[in-house]
C-alpha cells in the first residue's frame, strides 16, 4: 500500500503489479487475533477499499508466489512458471515465523500464527473447552493466547526464557503480565521447551524438555518472526539479516528496492542499521521506496522500534530502548506497592538530556507525547523531573516546544 500510494504521488502513468502468495486483498496482519476472538469480520481487516488497485492502474496477481528473480533479465519467475518483467522491482516479503528444532511437527493441528489463512484454520479447531499448546511468548502470540482464551479454549504457554519477553519487559512489567495470565486461566511454563510432537497424523500432545509429557488439541508454533529474505539468497542482493538498503530503500542491484519488515533500516537510537519489524515502518518504507522508484526524492529517516499490546484488559506499550545500554539512565515507577493485574508502570530510558525508549504497563496515556519527544530528539532537561507524574502533559513542555507542535498539527489538518 505504502509504495503505491508513494509512487501515484508522482507517477499517475506507468504499470504496476502486485505479486502475492496470499490470496486476499492488503489486510492489517495485527487484526488476525481480533478475527480469531471473533471480534473484526474477515470484510473489516482490509486497509483500503475493494476499488483501491483499479483506481491506482495496479494489476494484482494473487494467490500465486514469486519463485525467482533474474536481476539479469529483469524478470520475475512465477511459481505457475508465468514471467513478469520489471524496470523497477520492490521486494517487501515481510517476515516468516521460526521455530527451534521440534520432531514430528508437521501436523494438519499445529499451526502458525501469522497470516489470515493461519487464523482460518486455527479457528476450526478453537471449540470451547479444547486445550492448545502455544509455543513462545512473544507480543503476537500473546495475542494468539488473548483469542484463545476469549473463544473459551484452555491454553498452555511454553517459553525457554526464565522471564516473559525478557528484551522488552524487566521483571516487574513481566511479573504483572504473568499475574494477568494466570488469572485468566492460562498455564505458563517457563524454562522449558517443546521437543517433539505426539501423535500421528494429528498433534496429541507434546513432550518437553523436562520429559514431561502435555496432551492438547492443537498446537500454535512460532518463537518469533524473521525477515523474509528467501527470495534473494544466493543472488547478489546484499542481506544482514534483513535485505540491506540505503535511505532511499534501494538494495545493492540498481532498480532493486525493498521495504517493510524483510528490509533493515535505519534506527536512530541505537545508531545501527537494524529490523524494525512494525506497521507504521513498513508502510514508510514503502511509501519512500514507491517516491524513489517514480523518480522522486524521499529519505527514510527515523526509525525506532514500538510495540503496543492490549492483552487481556492489560495494555502495554514500549518504544525505542527497552533495555538498559551504557550511557542511559533508568527511571522508573510503580503506582501501587502490591504488583496486581491493575498495577501501573512507567519506565524511561534517557539518554543525556533525550528521552530515548520507554515501557508503559496500563496508564498508557501519555503515550503519544513520549513518542514524540523520542521522534523530534527534544531536550527534556527542563521537565525531566515530570515525565512520569500524573500531571505530565504537553503543558509541561517549554512554550516554543507546544508552538512547533500546534503549528504541525495545524498543517496536518
Ligand atoms: C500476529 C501479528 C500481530 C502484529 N501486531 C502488530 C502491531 O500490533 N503493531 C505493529 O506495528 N505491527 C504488528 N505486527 C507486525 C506487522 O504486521 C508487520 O510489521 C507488517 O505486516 C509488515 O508489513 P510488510 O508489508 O513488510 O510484510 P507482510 O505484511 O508480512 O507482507 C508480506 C507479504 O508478502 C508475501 N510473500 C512473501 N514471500 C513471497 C513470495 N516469494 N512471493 C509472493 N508473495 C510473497 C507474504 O505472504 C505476505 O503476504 C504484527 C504481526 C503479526 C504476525
Amino acid at each position: 500500500m505504502g509504495a503505491i500510494e508513494g509512487i501515484r504521488k508522482i507517477d499517475k502513468k506507468n504499470h504496476i503489479v502486485v505479486i502475492s502468495d496470499e490470496p486476499y486483498h492488503t489486510y492489517s496482519r495485527p487484526l488476525i487475533s481480533y478475527y480469531l476472538a471473533g471480534k473484526v469480520a474477515e470484510e473489516n481487516m482490509y486497509y483500503r477499499d475493494r476499488d483501491f488497485y483499479g483506481r491506482n492502474g495496479v494489476k494484482p496477481i494473487l494467490g500465486t508466489g514469486v519463485r525467482s528473480v533474474d536481476f539479469d533479465r529483469k524478470t520475475v519467475v512465477l511459481c505457475d512458471g508465468r514471467e513478469v518483467r520489471y524496470s523497477k522491482l520492490l521486494i517487501a516479503t515481510g517476515g516468516k515465523p521460526f521455530t527451534s528444532p521440534i520432531e514430528n511437527v508437521y501436523k494438519e493441528n499445529v499451526f502458525s500464527f501469522t497470516k489470515l489463512d493461519d487464523v482460518k484454520k486455527i479457528e476450526k479447531a478453537a471449540a470451547r473447552g479444547a486445550r492448545a499448546v502455544v509455543v513462545g511468548a512473544s507480543f503476537s502470540r500473546l495475542k494468539a493466547v488473548e483469542a484463545l482464551v476469549h473463544r473459551g479454549v484452555k491454553v498452555t504457554v511454553i517459553d525457554i526464557m526464565d522471564r516473559i519477553m525478557p528484551r522488552v519487559l524487566d521483571e516487574t512489567a513481566s511479573s504483572i503480565v504473568l499475574k494477568t495470565l494466570g488469572e485468566n486461566g492460562v498455564e505458563l511454563l517457563l524454562k522449558t521447551t517443546v521437543e517433539r510432537i505426539l501423535g500421528d497424523e494429528k498433534a496429541e500432545g507434546v513432550l518437553l524438555s523436562n520429559k514431561a509429557v502435555l496432551a492438547c488439541d492443537f498446537a500454535v508454533l512460532a518463537i518469533g518472526t524473521r525477515c523474509n529474505t528467501d527470495l534473494v539468497k544466493g543472488t547478489k542482493i546484499k542481506v544482514n539479516r534483513g535485505i540491506l538498503v540505503d535511505g532511499m530503500m534501494r538494495t545493492s542491484e540498481p532498480d532493486v528496492y525493498a521495504a517493510g519488515d524483510v528490509a533493515e533500516g535505519y534506527n536512530f537510537i541505537e545508531e545501527r542499521s537494524m529490523e524494525i519489524a512494525i506497521l507504521p515502518s513498513a508502510y514508510k518504507k514503502g511509501e519512500t521506496a514507491g517516491i524513489n522508484m517514480a523518480g522522486g526524492e524521499r529519505i527514510f529517516e527515523k526509525g525506532f522500534i514500538m510495540n503496543s499490546m492490549p492483552f487481556l484488559g492489560l495494555s502495554i506499550l514500549s518504544a525505542g530502548l527497552a533495555e538498559q545500554h551504557e550511557g542511559v539512565r533508568v527511571k522508573a515507577l510503580l503506582k501501587e506497592a502490591e504488583n496486581t493485574c491493575k498495577s501501573s508502570y512507567k519506565k524511561f530510558y534517557i539518554k543525556g538530556n533525550r528521552l530515548v525508549g520507554y515501557l508503559l504497563v496500563n496508564g498508557i496515556d501519555r503515550a503519544g507525547i513520549y513518542t514524540d519527544l523520542i521522534r523530534r530528539e527534544e531536550d527534556i532537561s527542563p521537565f525531566e523531573d515530570s515525565l512520569g507524574g500524573e500531571d505530565f502533559g504537553l503543558i509541561c513542555l517549554p512554550k516554543d516546544a507546544r508552538k512547533v507542535r500546534m503549528l504541525d498539527g495545524l498543517n496536518k489538518e
